[in-house]
């Protein structure tokens, strides 16, 4: 269900796949995006979920997810190439900048990177991107080389590591 999200900085308007989010400004490296909000839910509210809002839960502890409908972070699209990731800072999720993203580009990251050992959520990708993985599945299930560069570039948030 689609409803008009307002935010000063990111638009949601049509993409490669569905929906997506894209800057209304320029953003620098590293730089705090958005903070991931929304309602809490356990693993077992999780799995009793439409699809819908179970493909864009976040995963925020071993037992928790994060919903977060009509929100930016709601639309995030996922890339094997993504330009973001989630970072929680004193217990709070935020989408962080990887590299410079310049006003007008669209916000990915890599959904993998935040589904832990005991995920079993798998999605076909269709971001178009040269490195593309075609399915994604959880980390641990990831090309050890993947797997390695996202470890050593802190793009796979610590906590889904430790889950
Ligand atoms: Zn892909």
């Amino acid at each position: 269900m689609y409803k008009k999200v307002e935010s000063p900085d990111f638009v949601i308007k049509k993409s490669r796949n569905g929906c997506g989010v894209f800057t209304k400004k320029d953003f620098s490296a590293s730089e705090r995006l958005f903070e991931i909000h929304g309602v809490f839910l356990t693993c077992e509210e999780d799995e009793d979920l439409d699809e819908e809002t179970r493909n864009n839960a976040y995963r925020f502890d071993k037992d928790l997810f994060i919903s977060a409908p009509n929100t930016v972070a709601d639309y995030v699209n996922h890339s094997c190439n993504p330009n973001a990731r989630v970072e929680k800072i004193k217990n709070k999720l935020y989408m962080v900048s990887l590299y410079s993203i310049p006003k007008g580009g669209e916000v990915f990251f890599d959904y993998s990177t935040i589904l832990a050992n005991d995920d079993v959520w798998e999605m076909k990708c269709n971001c178009g991107e040269q490195n593309c993985r075609q399915i994604v599945k959880k980390f641990n299930l990831l090309p050890h080389k993947v797997q390695k560069k996202y470890i050593s570039e802190k793009i796979v948030p610590q906590y889904i590591l430790d889950i």
